[in-house]
């Protein structure tokens, strides 16, 4: 049971009372035309930018123009080493250890330089298991791997969906298809949090079994990381990539995360796409001939960096670190659990949650009884200065987002749906 009420003045004494209610300050609220708020409920799909974003990346001009070259090695924040204070940050975020995660490339980037070391396939083990409907780029990147190997993605390419009429895929399906696939897969690539129903994924117990069956395990943590609670290391999983544009706020295209365990830190046994900001920092600039990898997440780096693009998320991680996850997931599970109670009393016979109440972030996949009012439904929120976002067929997807979203706009929402729906 919960103490919530449904009542604004309920909503506005949860706020004046919420530890985190501060962070809110710390972002720019995107406005209307006529310079209000707006309703915001799409850090799913893009976050919102923290106001120390643009002193960062300012102070980076700053010190090239300043330093020039010497930036490399002088300035506030040195550009040489500067992905390497990434690594504590993001190891709290994703739980892992600091020599297991690189900042580098895009998310699609980071699969395929993922799978070209991780997905191996060899004999009768050939499998990818991935989830439907999958984000596309993932499923693009994982059936171009195995054309690449010169593999019949209609073979060789499992798919795993919800049952008829259901919407999350049910954790034993998944398990039980590995067990029963086992022998035939080389890599079980799942999401953390599924992008169109806001599921979050045994993680763990879907790693053991992939483990038990021989498989590699990777995750795309596109909508989990800065979202919900992760120990990759202690759950032993493979390799994750992550992008930093949705929940972690650091902007349109921003650079994205990876993951590798530990285990594969000195294995020089996998093959891997080279460059040079991959090779042992102590030889790099002798300009040898032979590629040696740095130990580590670290080692799968092509290029320099682009401090631009990096500086944004460095903002974004230190707010991370400052709230913490744990804190931020203790919100977010209640803030969440506010909208899908409030949708439950108001608006069940137009609208209803098929994120799963057991298993979610703080997305809410809300789908309309009558499919053909989405877009003009959609339409009409923007046209109020309410933001979140739809996919077809039917889906409006909302976040109620711990750091900057209020129990007070997860209220007024409901009431702008209500008013509409009602019409
Ligand atoms: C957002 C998202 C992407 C986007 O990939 P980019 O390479 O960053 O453009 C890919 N996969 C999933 C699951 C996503 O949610």
């Amino acid at each position: 049971m919960n103490d919530f009420i449904d009542n604004i003045a309920w909503a506005h004494a949860q706020d004046r009372r919420d530890p985190l209610a501060g962070y809110r300050g710390r972002f720019h609220i995107p406005v209307t035309d006529d310079g209000s708020p707006t309703l915001y409920l799409a850090g799913n799909s893009l976050g919102l930018p923290p106001r120390a974003a643009r002193d960062f990346v300012t102070g980076e001009l700053d010190d090239w123009a300043r330093f020039g070259v010497e930036g490399h090695f002088h300035g506030r924040r040195p550009w040489m080493p500067y992905h390497e204070q990434f690594a504590a940050p993001a190891a709290r975020l994703v739980g892992a250890r600091e020599h297991e995660i690189v900042y580098m490339n895009t998310l699609t980037v980071n699969l395929h330089l993922m799978m070209v070391s991780f997905y191996r396939p060899a004999g009768d083990r050939t499998k990818i298991l991935i989830e439907q409907p999958a984000f596309p780029s993932d499923r693009y990147a994982v059936v171009s791997q195995l054309k690449f190997h010169g593999l019949d993605p209609d073979e060789h390419l499992l798919e795993i969906a919800p049952r008829a009429g259901e919407h999350a895929i049910r954790e034993n399906d998944i398990l039980e298809l590995i067990a029963r696939e086992g022998k035939h897969i080389a890599l079980v690539m799942l999401p953390g949090v599924q992008y169109y129903s806001g599921q979050v994924l045994d993680m763990p117990a879907i790693t053991r079994v992939g483990h038990e069956q021989g498989a590699i395990v990777g995750f795309d943590l596109a909508h989990a990381a800065g979202n919900v609670p992760l120990a990759l290391h202690d759950w032993e999983v493979d390799f994750a990539a992550w992008c930093s544009y949705k929940y972690l706020n650091a902007g349109p295209g921003a650079i994205a995360g990876c993951y590798v365990h530990e285990r594969f830190a000195n294995d020089d046994t996998l093959p891997r796409f080279a460059g040079w900001w991959g090779h042992d920092k102590d030889s790099r600039f002798r300009m040898g001939p032979d590629f040696r990898p740095i130990p580590g997440a670290e080692g799968w780096q092509l290029s320099n960096p682009p401090i631009f693009s990096l500086a944004p998320v460095l903002a974004s991680l230190e707010i991370f670190s400052e709230a913490g996850m744990p804190a931020l997931c203790e919100k977010s599970e209640r803030l969440t659990s506010f909208l899908a109670w409030l949708i439950e009393q108001r608006l069940d016979e137009h609208i209803y949650s098929i994120t799963p109440a057991q298993a979610r972030g703080c997305q809410l996949s809300l789908r309309l009884r009558r499919a053909e009012r989405g877009k003009t439904v959609q339409r009409q929120l923007i046209e109020r200065g309410v933001l979140c976002d739809w996919r077809e067929p039917d889906v409006i997807r909302v976040a109620p987002v711990p750091l900057y979203n209020r129990f007070a706009d997860v209220y007024r929402f409901v009431d702008h749906l209500e008013e509409l729906l009602e019409q």
